[in-house]
């Protein structure tokens, strides 16, 4: 049997409300579909590449030499970051929620020894890694870092900035000092706080190494680039022990950005098949986020969340979240139990929010890319009416009074 052609796939247009890929901007998607067909080496591409690298040094608040885009979604960033622990490596990671707790599947896989990796291949107990477990809803404090630090006295120490899962700010100074004073180098999964936070990474010498994602704070296409950024001191260790990866090398990726022997040169030089379409859009998502002004933006971030906060809360949800990108909620307690079928309602009808994917189940709602007075005022419309429709006499219209009342 041949396989049947398809249709042309059609996809709807949501209101993308989840913890992430944000509400893609039309500059951004239009600038995937506009540029000419080229090659990877083609000079514009070449030049928008290494413009992309001068642009995230901004983004990101550092003078870091190696900081680039790995393709692909925020996990290739973090596999390239991750690719300097090794088999046997000693790493303290702290995980309070889904994301953090992958961060540290996927680095059990990196120091668990062959013998470990054979006795469980998919979910390797590594004895050198130590994990610290804090509880769903609360966030990994500087005092928690500071005591596992001087207890265990590892190589590595690794933390999410954001935990999306949960939805908490983790305290990335403490993170920081604890480093610093214990002579650990810490790795930081920073893929929902770049681009949204009010962050300098150069204030955290504590920090060696830094990964995000395309598609969150800095509104680019997913599958496009994962912003990295490694200090010398990473790069050093990395240039002595090695790494088992090519494509996500940290030192050999950064070669086809126009970074080479740690210096910048003028172009870059092949490393593997760049697209100029996913170089082009990213390139425009970081125009806009440098337009807007990162303080400006974070600024707007805290504002919003602030007032749709209260707009849901005013319709009996409780939030246990402190991200100001996104909201992590009970709904009101007669639904207790029904989240994923609320959510799946909403979701249903292109209002696109998310459940949380570990226990305990809660309502995520996030806002990237939509800070505007009226996108605000369309999620707690369509929340309230979702709340009505499941006999919640929530009063949607005063909901979002409540909402303007504190833009
Ligand atoms: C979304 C997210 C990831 C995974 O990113 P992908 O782009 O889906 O690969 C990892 N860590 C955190 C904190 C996230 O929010």
């Amino acid at each position: 049997m041949n396989a049947p052609v398809f249709p042309r796939l059609e996809i709807p247009h949501t209101l993308a409300a989840g913890p992430g890929p944000g509400n893609t901007a039309d500059r951004v998607l239009a600038a995937y579909t506009s540029p000419g067909v080229a090659d990877h080496m083609q000079p514009d591409v070449l030049r928008g590449m290494i413009e992309c690298k001068k642009m995230l040094r901004e983004i990101w608040g550092t003078q870091n030499v190696h900081t680039f885009g790995i393709a692909g979604t925020g996990w290739s960033g973090l596999d390239s970051m991750f690719s300097v622990v090794h088999p046997g490596d000693k790493i303290v990671m702290f995980v309070n929620g889904t994301f953090s707790g992958i961060d540290e599947l996927s680095v059990r896989m990196k120091a668990a020894t062959e013998e470990e990796l054979r006795a469980n291949p998919l979910d390797p107990q590594a004895s050198s890694v130590v994990t610290i477990r804090v509880p769903h809803g609360q966030s990994v404090t500087g005092e928690i870092v500071e005591a596992a630090l001087a207890e265990h006295q590892p190589k590595w120490a690794a933390m999410a900035h954001w935990e999306t899962g949960s939805g908490r700010i983790n305290e990335i100074k403490g993170f920081s000092d604890a480093c610093e004073k214990h002579g650990v180098m810490g790795l930081v999964d920073a893929v929902s706080s770049l681009g949204v936070a009010d962050l300098r990474i150069d204030d955290y010498p504590g920090v060696v190494g830094w990964a995000s994602c395309p598609q969150k704070g800095v509104m680019a296409l997913p599958l496009t680039y994962a912003p990295v950024s490694f200090s010398e001191r990473y790069i050093a260790e990395l240039r002595t022990i090695g790494a088992r990866s090519f494509v996500h090398h940290p030192i050999m990726e950064a070669r086809h950005w126009g970074i080479i022997d740690g210096e910048d040169v003028e172009k870059g030089t092949y490393h593997r098949t760049h697209s100029p379409y996913a170089v082009a859009s990213f390139h425009e998502a970081l125009r806009m986020v440098l337009e807007q002004g990162l303080l400006q933006r974070a600024e707007r971030y805290r504002t919003a969340e602030k007032a749709l906060r209260a707009a849901l809360e005013s319709m009996g949800c409780t939030v246990t979240s402190n991200m100001t990108s996104l909201i992590v909620l009970d709904l009101p307690g007669e639904l207790k139990g029904r989240e994923k079928e609320f959510v799946n309602a909403c979701r249903a009808e292109n209002f696109c929010i998310w459940p949380t994917l570990s226990e305990p189940t809660q309502v995520r709602v996030g806002i990237l890319n939509l800070l505007a007075e009226e996108e605000l005022s369309a999620i707690v419309k369509r929340f309230g009416a979702a709340l009505n429709r499941f006999d919640v006499a929530a009063d949607a219209n005063a909901a979002v009074r409540e909402l303007k009342r504190h833009l």
